[in-house]
């Protein structure tokens, strides 16, 4: 008796499918029929020089940009079908660090984790606390950081702190945008570790754009490098370090943004 199809194997399908995807500012062509894949539970890295379309990809993965042409299903959601209402059920299911951090000033570290959990989670405010202290715990920072406000905080502290924003809602994609730019060295390797340890632990899958070395040879599961609108490198850092493409190449041996 033949047996029936099996299902996808949902522990490999990708939780991020990009195909054809073609982005324009004016006349500047940002991606040329680019496709990519994430799969679940990796920590896949974005490389390239300054202006390769990084963040703008980045932005068309969290829906705050749609490319001119192409799909981009996140999650098993096409995004250029989906309903505003699945668009936001979707937004809920990823936490996203962005370069600039975007803490707000006027509230403590503790208010900031707990502010989206105030908008989407019907809670009593001391379990809202309560969780985002644990967030704040499980981002490597003290518990007295809870009641500081942010200008008052080390560049490696806001950046956890953003990070313990972004976990609020127990995201299933984390998204980072340089994470360790401009951070000292000791502040870059905690970090570094904190993401390998949130992967393997929490079960996250992350994303992240960076041009540091030492977070991509630590951390990155699998690397694409970006260059002409495309990408022309995939792998892990062992693989795309044999690989002869220029783009690979330049990146390797630098200039790199
Ligand atoms: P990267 O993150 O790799 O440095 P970006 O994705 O930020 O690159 O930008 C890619 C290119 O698109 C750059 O040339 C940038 O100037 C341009 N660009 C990005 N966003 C916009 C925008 N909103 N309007 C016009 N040009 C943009
Ligand atoms: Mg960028």
């Amino acid at each position: 008796m033949a047996l029936p199809p099996s299902p996808p194997d949902a522990a490999t399908a990708p939780v991020i499918r990009m195909q054809g995807i073609c982005t324009r500012f004016g006349d500047k062509v940002v991606h040329d029929q680019l496709d990519l894949e994430v799969r679940k539970g990796e920590i896949f890295a974005l490389v390239g020089g300054s202006g390769s379309g990084k963040s703008t990809l980045l932005r068309e993965m969290i829906l705050l940009q749609r490319p001119d042409a192409g799909t981009v299903n996140v999650l098993g959601l096409d995004l250029h079908t989906a309903n505003a209402a699945q668009a936001l059920a979707l937004r809920l299911r990823f936490g996203v660090l962005f370069q600039q951090g975007g803490l707000f000033g006027s509230l403590t570290v503790l208010e900031n984790v707990g502010l989206p959990l105030r908008e989407h989670r019907k809670l009593p405010s001391e379990e809202i606390d309560a969780i985002a202290a644990r967030k704040i715990a499980l981002s490597g920072l003290p518990p007295e950081a809870g009641a500081q406000y942010p200008a008052s905080l080390s560049g490696g502290m806001l950046k956890r702190a953003a990070l313990a924003r972004a976990l609020a809602l127990d995201p299933e994609l984390l998204f980072l945008d340089e994470p360790t730019a401009g951070l000292d060295p000791a502040s870059a390797d905690g970090l570094d570790l904190l993401i390998q340890q949130l992967q393997g632990e929490q079960g996250l899958t992350v994303v992240m754009v960076t041009h540091d070395l030492d977070l991509l040879w630590h951390a990155a599961d699998r690397v694409a490098v970006l260059a002409d609108g495309r990408v022309q490198g995939l792998g892990s850092m062992q693989e795309l370090s044999t690989l002869l493409q220029p783009a690979v190449q330049t990146f390797f041996t630098g200039p790199r943004a």
